[in-house]
C-alpha cells in the first residue's frame, strides 16, 4: 500500500476496539494511513508488536508509560474489562523483555515514557524514565515522550542523559518558550485531536505553539482510541481520523494539505528510521 498520512502515536492494539480492530486497522489501509501503534506496559508493548508484525502498514513504540510506574487505576480500553481488582500494579521497568521485543525491526521507538505530574512519586518515575533514556540509546531508537506539566524536569534530565536520536514528544502540551527549549535538544512534536478543538480559556493556544515550530520538526497522531479530532469529538477515536489533524496543521502552518502530508511523511522517516 501506498502510505500517504501517518499517526505516529497510537493504540490500535488495545481492548477499546474488540472484535472491530481489524476493521479499524482495514480503514486506515483504506486511506493510506501509516501507524505506530505505542506500548505503555511491558505487556502492552509486547500486544503492539504482535500485532504491527502483522500489518505492512503499521510499526511499534515499545515503553513503560509513567502512569505504570506507579499503581494506576484499571482503564478498560487499555487493559480491557475484568473481574479482576481494579488496581494495576506498580511495574518497574523490565529490561531484558524490553531487550527481547526490541529485536523486532518493526519497534521503532522506546515509549510511551516521561513524566507525568498528576500520578505523583516523580522521584519513581524518573528512575524509570532514566532507564527507558538509555535504553533508546542502547538501542539506537528515538524516545516517545508523554509529559504532563513537567517540562522543566523532562528537559534537563534529557539533557544530563543525552540522546543518540531525537526524542518525539507526543501531544506537546507546553508553551512557546518551552517548545523552545526542546527544539535546542533536537526534538521532534507530535500533535493530535486537541488542535482542532476550540481553545479552552486561560489554556495551550495550539496554534501559537505550532506556528513557533518549523515544519520539519512536526509530526501528526490521534492518540486513538482517546481524544477523536473534530468532527468526531467524543466518539471513539481511530488511526483514519489522523487526516483531520494533518488538515489542521495545514491551516495553522497557513500551507497546502498536500504540502503538510508530504512534509509529515517526511518528518516520519527521519524521526523514526522508517523506510516507506
Ligand atoms: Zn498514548
Amino acid at each position: 500500500m501506498e502510505i500517504k498520512y501517518f499517526d505516529a502515536h497510537t493504540h490500535a492494539h488495545f481492548p477499546a476496539y474488540g472484535d472491530e480492530k481489524e476493521s479499524v486497522i482495514q480503514r486506515a489501509v483504506d486511506m493510506g494511513v501509516g501507524i505506530i501503534t505505542v506500548g505503555t506496559s511491558k505487556s502492552t508493548s509486547a500486544e503492539a508488536v504482535l500485532l504491527a508484525e502483522k500489518y505492512e502498514n503499521m510499526w511499534a513504540a515499545i515503553g513503560l508509560y509513567p502512569g505504570h510506574t506507579v499503581p494506576s487505576a484499571r482503564d478498560e480500553d487499555e487493559y480491557g474489562i475484568s473481574e479482576k481488582k481494579d488496581i494495576i500494579p506498580a511495574e518497574p521497568f523490565d529490561y531484558e523483555s524490553f531487550k527481547k521485543l526490541a529485536e523486532s525491526k518493526k519497534v521503532v521507538a522506546v515509549g510511551e515514557c516521561g513524566l507525568d505530574l498528576s500520578y505523583g512519586e516523580i522521584e519513581i518515575q524518573k528512575v524509570e524514565f532514566i532507564k527507558q533514556i538509555e535504553f533508546a540509546n542502547e538501542i539506537e531508537r528515538p524516545l516517545m515522550i508523554h509529559c504532563r506539566d513537567l517540562y522543566k524536569e523532562l528537559a534537563k534530565l534529557l539533557e544530563v542523559h543525552g540522546t543518540k536520536k531525537s526524542p518525539v514528544i507526543h501531544s506537546f502540551r507546553g508553551t512557546i518558550e518551552e517548545a523552545k527549549i526542546f527544539l535546542d535538544l533536537g526534538c521532534y512534536f507530535t500533535f493530535g485531536g486537541v488542535i482542532t478543538f476550540p481553545p479552552k480559556k486561560n489554556g495551550v493556544v495550539y496554534a501559537d505553539v505550532i506556528n513557533e515550530i518549523p515544519i520539519q520538526y512536526l509530526l501528526s497522531e490521534t492518540d486513538a482510541p482517546w481524544v477523536a479530532p473534530v468532527p468526531y469529538r467524543g466518539k471513539r477515536n481511530e488511526p483514519a481520523y489522523v487526516v483531520e489533524v494533518v488538515k489542521k496543521l495545514a491551516e495553522i502552518k497557513n500551507v497546502s494539505v498536500e504540502t503538510m502530508r508530504e512534509q509529515i511523511l517526511e518528518n516520519t522517516k527521519n524521526a523514526f528510521g522508517i523506510k516507506f
